[in-house]
């Protein structure tokens, strides 16, 4: 996968998903280790609360990391632009939940992206499919936005692109630091974005209050 510039983003799974038809067999073999770490640390797996916990351990860990499957990607039908519709289309406040590829525990929070169409539309529900896909996989904040601006560059080919997400890290906040609440905001963007005055519009139009 590429950026604008031509670098690589680092994904290491681009081009090794794991087949489908292992599903079964990772399940048992990470259940193990599970239960290896468990045992490492002195619990006791005879311990009725942990009935069955390295085997839901494992399964939860392929539901978090679903995006690494065969598959996973999503099908993007995109319209032509028929009507020339030459404004920003905005999604905001998509909500999402990653794990994090440095302590794996979860950071979680907003997408906002906005693009501004040239020849081609997409569907609206595409866009948070996007993000679900990219944000199950071990993942870094940065990255989860780059990707998904990339992702809609190469696909869309829009006049630009812009992703801004807000999140929290469970690794911030439970460890390490220890600095509850703290947001961490990223922004990634492409072509018609890189001018400030667009780049103000979709600005103020996220932070806009709407009251339904
Ligand atoms: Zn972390």
């Amino acid at each position: 996968m590429h950026n604008h510039n031509g670098d690589r983003i680092f994904d290491p799974q681009h081009e090794d998903s794991i087949p489908r038809e292992r599903e079964g067999e990772i399940i048992k073999r990470v259940a193990r280790h599970m239960a290896g770490v468990m045992q490492e640390l002195h619990m006791d797996l005879d311990d009725p609360n942990f009935k069955g916990t390295p085997e839901r351990v494992a399964k939860m860990y392929l539901e978090m990391f679903h995006g690494l499957f065969e598959g996973a990607e999503p099908t993007i039908t995109t319209f032509p632009n028929e009507e020339g519709y030459g404004h920003m289309v905005i999604e905001r406040e998509i909500p999402f939940y990653s794990m994090c590829a440095h302590h794996f525990v979860p950071f979680y929070g907003h997408a906002h992206i906005a693009y501004i169409p040239k020849e081609t539309i997409v569907g609206l529900s595409k866009l948070p499919r996007i993000l679900e896909f990219y944000a199950k996989r071990p993942q870094l904040q940065e990255r989860l936005t780059e990707q998904i601006a990339g992702y809609l560059w190469s696909q869309l080919k829009p006049l630009g692109v812009m992703v801004v997400i807000e999140a929290r890290h469970l690794c911030v906040e439970m460890r390490g630091v220890k600095k509850p609440g703290a947001l961490t905001t990223t922004s990634a963007l492409r072509g018609c974005f890189a001018d400030r005055e667009v780049r103000e519009e979709f600005l103020a139009l996220i932070r806009r209050q709407v009251n339904w």
